[in-house]
């Protein structure tokens, strides 16, 4: 009886053991990446909220502004929605 109940405590601290690690790794990885986007050295996907390095992303140039995105799926999503946006604007002008 006294064995299992060793076992058991053993089981739960290893467990929260290897909890606490999975936590403190993702917190250090969030940190990381809040410290590249302060950096300038990553940026934030206006569409899907992804941080994406600069070096490595796609580009569009919106005028004098340049957005980066993860994926030409994210990039495609975005010039619709500029295109519908313009759209907009001549239908109120009109
Ligand atoms: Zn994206």
């Amino acid at each position: 009886m006294w064995k299992f109940l060793i076992i058991a405590i053993a089981a739960f601290l290893l467990y929260k053991m290897f909890m606490g690690d999975k936590t403190k790794k993702e917190t250090e990885k969030k940190k990381e990446t809040e410290k590249k986007v302060a950096k300038g050295e990553m940026v934030k996907d206006p569409v899907c909220g992804t941080f994406v390095p600069l070096d490595g992303s796609i580009r569009v140039r919106d005028g004098e502004k340049v957005h980066h995105f993860c994926s030409y799926e994210c990039r495609d999503t975005y010039l619709q929605r500029i295109e519908a946006a313009k759209d907009d604007t001549k239908n109120i002008q009109q």
